[in-house]
This record gives C-alpha cells, structure tokens and sequence, in this order.
C-alpha cells in the first residue's frame, strides 16, 4: 500500500509514522524537500498547514486519490469517547482543563490535536474505556471525512485567520463543519453566529442569558450545581466562559460533580494565557503572548484595569478599532512593537500615550517606565509573533525573561 504525506510539520511526521506502522510505504512531500509522488498511491494525508488549494493537493485529487487530514487518519485507528473543542480562541485552556479533570477523577484520559501532540501519535493507546479530548483548528476540521465524535464545543468565532479564509463566513462554516460530525455540541448563546442555531442536540452557555450553564452574578449556574468564581483560579470572563463549556461537557460524560470541582480548583491554567509573571514595587506583569486576534485582546483588556499595554505583531490585516472604547477607558498607554506598531499608534494615539519600541526588552523597560503601582503591564499582542519571534511561546518566554532582568537591575541599584 502505497501513501502520499503532504507537509512533513509536527502533525505530519507522526501521520507518516502511523502509515508505516499500519503497513504503508511513505512518500513524504514538502515543499522544503518535494519529492516524487508515486504511481497509484491509495491515500494522501494532508498536514493542517498546507492549504487546500496546494498543487500536490489538486493533483493528487484530480487524479482520485482520497485526500484526508491527520486528525481524520488519526481517528480511523481510534477507540473510546472523543471530545472536539474549537473556537476561534479558548480552544487550549478548555482542552486541557477538561483532560486534567478527568485525570483528577481517574479516568483514561488523552489530550492532543492542534494541542501540540498530533492524534496520530497516540491513537492506537486509545481503547474502548478511554475519553479523548481533542483540540481543532478550522483547518482540521475542513479535513476531516468520517470523523464523528460524542461531543464538541465551539467557544467562539470571531474574525482571525482572514489571511487563509476569504470571509468571516467561510472561516465560520470550516468550524461549523464539526456539529455535522458531533452527536452532541455545546455552543456559546452570546457568539453572534452560534447563538443563532438551533437544533436538538445543542446545549448553551451564557454569560448575559439564563441557559445550560449561565452566569449568574458572579456564580456558574448548571441546574442544582453552582459554582462561585471567586473559588475558580482562572480569572476573566473569557475563563468564566471556558469554565461553563468545560462544566456542560464533563456533566455530560458523567463525571461525578465533586470531581468537577476539584478538578476546576487544581487546574491552574496554561503559560501564555493572562498569566502571572510578577509584581515589581506594585506593578504586575502579565503574559498574554498567546493573544493573537482582537477578541483575545478584547478579553485581556476587559479582565484588568490600569494597563500599560505592550502590543502589536505581524499583520494579519485585522481591524482593531472596536477596541477604542475600551482602550479609552483601561489603558493608560500602549507600547507598541512589530509590523502593526504603525498601526496602533494611529489608531489609539488620539486616545492614549502610544509609544513604539523595537525589541520586547525595551519594550518592557519602557512600559514600566509608564506604569505607577497599582498598574498592570499587559502583554496581549492581538496580533501573531512571526514578525519578530519563532512563535507565541518565545515572545511570552523573553517577555518573562526581560521582566526578570528589569527585576535584577532594579535590586542592584
Ligand atoms: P486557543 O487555543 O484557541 O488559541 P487559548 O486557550 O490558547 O486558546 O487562548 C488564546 C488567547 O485567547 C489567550 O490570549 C487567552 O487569554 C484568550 N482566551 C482564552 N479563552 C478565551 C475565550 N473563551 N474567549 C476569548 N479569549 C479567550
């Protein structure tokens, strides 16, 4: 049996090895290293960053062969319950609070998909009495044939990626592709888009409206189950909502509520994600590196006040001005940096103090330089890190390694 494995990433190298491992023989293309297709292979797996109008792709098709994503390979060899998250943000933090509380109460429990950890890799673990929960991006889920699963959530759709979709509509049809493929989803009521659906086997949660899982002054409310937020460690209102589609999807697979709560109490959230770097007399840092479109930053800002924002990137042609209010009314000044720095600067200058930095570190010396104790500097870039960095990761680690340094010079004095 012969398989073409189109982008040899992360995701495809473990595709790659899971053909050969089923009897395959591989060629791997990539356009790095293209290489001879064969004559009449069976099956193509298609990596999620190659896009779908790529020449092998259509050549591949043209010529009949069935060209599927990892995700969707991956799930032909699977066993047990599955679990999909999507969303335009969130996807991480509610995949992996839910994997961790169901280790919590014991159960079989794998994480992956475009959580870094390609399914692929570990689908042949999976047995009948396992639970995998699976993180998709849009660009998995328009790959996928066969796949079903028992239950997805779709967090949000708010614009991103607009530089590989023509429309927020195509963008919001590749997410909801998966409710065809789900037999229950959980849906956010106040998203424009998926508030609007309707159909049995949908469960919402709500911020601003009673419904499966709502919010209730500063409590989760879910039927009998209430759950106060001062007692939950993730904060902001997008993690309120994270919480409430983690909580409707756990209900669901039955897991016991005090292990819920355990669970939700012990899972301290993920690097990058509004989180804690330090306090430097009276001024907090906080990491957001994993922001990369305006609702991530529209949730950072919403979740702090008397911020000195370090923000900007690549540009991914997103429109920030819904922002203004906001910024007008939370932000002290803005440090802006990358290829959107010109950006930023013209459209929150006439609100608010803009300053353009080169690098992170000089950035970060200059935001405090801007802040009073009491203020948080908030690194929430809105925008993607390949301007600068190798990815989000390395622009929160040396946002978190220039604070460290300011910390020192300023002990040293
Ligand atoms: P994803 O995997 O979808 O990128 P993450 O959990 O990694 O989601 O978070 C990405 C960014 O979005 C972070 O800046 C985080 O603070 C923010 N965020 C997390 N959950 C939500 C949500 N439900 N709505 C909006 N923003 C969110």
């Amino acid at each position: 049996m012969e398989a073409v494995v189109i982008g040899m990433g992360k995701s495809g190298t473990a595709a790659a090895e899971l053909l050969r491992r089923k009897g395959y023989r591989v060629t791997p293309y990539d356009d790095k290293n293209p290489l001879p297709l064969p004559e009449n292979p069976s099956l193509a797996v298609k990596s999620p960053g190659v896009p779908p109008n790529h020449p092998v792709v259509q050549k591949l098709k043209n010529s009949g062969v069935p060209v599927i994503g990892e995700v969707e390979l991956a799930y032909r060899f699977s066993k047990g319950r599955i679990v999909a998250i999507t969303g335009t943000n969130g996807k991480s933090t509610t995949t992996a609070l839910i994997h961790h509380v169901l280790l919590t109460g014991g159960y079989k429990a794998f994480i992956g998909g475009n959580y870094g950890i390609p399914f692929s890799s570990f689908t042949e673990e999976t047995s009948e009495d396992s639970i995998t929960v699976l993180e998709l991006s849009s660009f998995q889920i328009e790959d996928l044939v066969d796949f079903k699963c028992e239950i997805s959530v779709i967090l949000n759709i708010t614009p991103d990626h607009l530089n590989r979709y023509s429309s927020l509509s195509d963008y919001a049809s590749a997410k909801l592709k998966l409710l065809s493929k789900s037999e229950l989803s959980i849906l956010n009521l106040d998203d424009p888009i998926l508030g609007n659906l309707k159909g049995e086997n949908f469960l919402f949660f709500s911020r601003k409206k009673r419904a499966d899982a709502f919010l209730e002054g500063d409590r989760i409310v879910c039927g009998e189950f209430i759950l106060p937020l001062k007692e939950l460690p993730l904060k902001g209102v997008h993690n309120a909502e994270n919480y409430m589609a983690s909580l409707l999807v756990l209900k669901e697979l039955g897991v016991p509520e005090d292990v819920i709560l355990q669970g939700f109490k012990t899972f301290k959230g993920l690097p990058h994600r509004t989180e804690f770097v330090a306090t430097i007399n009276g001024v907090t840092f906080i990491n957001d590196s994993k922001s990369t479109n305006v609702d991530s930053l529209r949730k950072a800002l919403e979740s702090f006040n008397r911020i000195v924002l370090i923000a900007g990137g690549s540009d991914k042609g997103l429109d920030f001005s819904p922002l203004k209010s906001l910024v007008e009314e939370r932000v002290k000044a803005i440090v802006a940096i990358g290829e959107t720095a010109p950006t930023f600067k013209s459209l929150f200058g006439d609100l608010v103090d803009v300053v353009i930095e080169g690098d992170i570190y000089s950035a970060v010396e200059r935001a405090y330089g801007l802040a009073e104790s009491g203020d948080v500097v908030l690194l929430s870039p809105g925008c993607a890190s390949f301007d600068m960095f190798k990815n989000f990761e390395e622009r929160g680690e040396k946002f978190k390694e220039a604070v460290r340094l300011l910390e020192e010079t300023l002990a040293g004095r």
